[in-house]
């Protein structure tokens, strides 16, 4: 006979999208199991470069678009948990950089006159000169102008282990996933040798949403992938640098940020349109050859003949969107019908997670689901909590 437990949200994946709203659950006094089948974080989230955007980059396309509207909050909201004031207690996790920067090599004028049209943006940047500087950029030969964004960038291992925390004795391990019906309704899961009854299911399991839609039958929502092919490079030359470097186009050339390794050096992790389509269409070796040839214009001060290259191919996972454009918010729907038990969304960004948790409890009070009293659950089997991925990646 397979254990059965209840509670009143059983949440499928264990990304930030997922750690982040049990979180929220639990501390609104809901009962909560969270089933990871990997390693909690190890999947899109500890690979992302963890900035908590407030839109201030979809700018770049001219005035000011939904996208950044709807996230214009979320460095506010992230900065209060921080703190430990916030709707969750995040004091502990590990803040990188205060600030992220934008940071303009040459002449853009074209580009950055479009930017600041916005007066939202204008009251968002201010330019940063000398002293003030990303310590990778102070340099006499550097040019160019840099702006300091009000945006926050996150040590993401540090706030995976603290989401885990906050987690209680919720976490469990399963691997192959059922649906529980009585008659025709989805009433739970059954997670290895485990049925889970729950009030509402909800699916944030990223990459992995398809598959456990098509196991219930279902096709919708639909999930897109959108391909990266990231470059890291470790010197003990490099200083930390947050920053999108802008090209010609509307999109960051080179989104750099830093990461801290076990040795004490530092790795750059660069995104940005150098990981977009032609990054994807290139194999690993030219890939770096073109991250070399751009870091020895843009920061050619740096001594890299030392360093370490790598390279990480990773799918953005998304709601669907026409001509794989960029979704404006998290996403949540009610699949099977709005007063059935499923949830399914993304958050399409770590930095909207709070936004996708908002959604899930709207949908929760929409429907009048409330806090049952629910009996202790027994010891559970946890999943392991990932780790800096770039470790394994780079000498
Ligand atoms: P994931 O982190 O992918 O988590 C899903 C989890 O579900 C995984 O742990 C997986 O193992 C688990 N799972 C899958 N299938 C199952 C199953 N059947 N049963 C149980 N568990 C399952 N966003 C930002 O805001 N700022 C950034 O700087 C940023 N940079 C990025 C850089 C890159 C290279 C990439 C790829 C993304 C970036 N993003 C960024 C986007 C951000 O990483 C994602 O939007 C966010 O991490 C998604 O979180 P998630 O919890 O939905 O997904």
């Amino acid at each position: 006979m397979p254990e059965s437990l209840s509670t009143d949200v059983l949440i499928v994946g264990g990304g930030v999208a997922g750690l982040w709203l049990n979180a929220r659950l639990r501390r609104e006094g809901f009962a909560t199991v969270l089933v990871e089948k990997g390693t909690l974080g190890g999947g899109q989230s500890v690979k992302s470069q963890g900035i908590i955007h407030g839109g201030t980059k979809y700018a770049l396309q001219g005035a000011l678009t939904g996208a950044s509207e709807a996230i214009a909050d979320m460095p506010r909201r992230w900065r209060e948990a921080l703190s430990g004031n916030g709707e969750l207690d995040l004091s502990g996790v590990r803040l990188l950089s205060d600030a992220h920067y934008l940071w303009s090599p040459g002449t853009l004028a074209g580009n950055l006159t479009s930017f600041f049209a916005s007066k939202a943006v204008r009251s968002r940047v201010g330019q940063v000169k000398g002293s003030e500087l990303p310590p990778a950029l102070q340099h006499p030969k550097f040019k160019g102008k840099v702006y300091r964004l009000s945006e926050l960038v996150l040590d993401v291992p540090s706030l995976i282990t603290r989401l885990a925390e906050l987690a209680g004795d919720s976490l469990l391990t399963g691997q192959r996933i059922e649906p529980l019906r009585e008659g025709d309704e989805l009433v739970g899961l059954r997670i290895d040798e485990r049925d889970v009854r729950a009030q509402r299911i909800v699916f944030s399991a990223g990459g992995g949403t398809a598959e456990l839609l098509a196991t219930l039958g279902l096709q919708q929502p639909a999930m897109q992938r959108r391909p990266l092919h990231m470059v890291m490079v470790k010197a003990p030359t490099l200083k930390p640098l947050y920053a999108h470097c802008l090209g010609g186009g509307t999109k960051p050339r080179i989104t750099v940020t830093s990461h801290p390794t076990a040795d004490g050096e530092w790795v750059w992790y660069l995104g940005g349109d150098l990981a977009e389509a032609d990054g994807v269409a290139r194999d690993e070796a030219s890939q770096i050859a073109t991250a070399k040839k751009e870091l020895a214009g843009l920061v050619p001060w740096i001594d890299l003949s030392a360093a370490h290259w790598a390279t990480l191919r990773i799918d953005r996972a998304e709601p669907a969107q026409s001509s794989l454009a960029r979704p404006d918010n998290a996403f949540l729907a009610a699949p099977l019908s709005t007063s059935s038990r499923l949830l399914v969304g993304w958050p399409t960004k770590l930095a909207l997670s709070p936004d996708f948790a908002d959604r899930v409890l709207a949908a929760l009070e929409r429907d009048g689901i409330r806090p049952q009293r629910q009996p202790p659950l027994p010891p559970l089997p946890r999943p392991a909590i990932t780790g800096p991925f770039w470790e394994g990646l780079l000498p």
